[in-house]
């Protein structure tokens, strides 16, 4: 009984955290758009720095394309949550710490079996 509620706790905080990170990646992704909108704005009224700000909104695009695929990996996530396999390590299927998920949301690997998987790519 206990165990169950845990296991609820702990959905409960992960969901909270996705949410969270949703709702950063996408407040980021409104700003850097109304950024590029206002500097590709200025680029065409000042004709001697048009080159600084098409460079500076080639770098925006990649910055929205990023966190768009955040966004997405965030949503993925979620369905991971909703179906019971987010947060859980897909070496030895064990419990991802929330401490883990929180600076590493994506993360599928708990910390052992990611030095594990890291020693080996590094070995080759
Ligand atoms: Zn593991």
């Amino acid at each position: 009984m206990s165990e169950q509620d845990h296991g609820l706790k702990r959905r409960a905080d992960l969901l909270a955290l996705l949410s969270d990170k949703r709702q950063e990646a996408e407040a980021r992704y409104r700003q850097a758009l109304s950024q590029q909108q206002s500097g590709a704005a200025a680029g065409d009224s000042e004709g001697v720095h048009g080159w600084k700000a098409s460079r500076e909104g080639g770098a925006d695009v990649a910055i929205l394309t990023a966190l768009d695929q955040t966004v997405r990996q965030i949503d993925a996530a979620l369905g991971r949550l909703q179906s019971g396999r987010y947060g859980l390590c897909a070496a030895c299927a064990e419990p991802i710490p929330l401490a883990r998920l929180q600076a590493v949301p994506f993360a599928t690997l708990c910390v052992p079996c990611q030095s594990r998987s890291e020693s080996r790519g590094r070995g080759r």
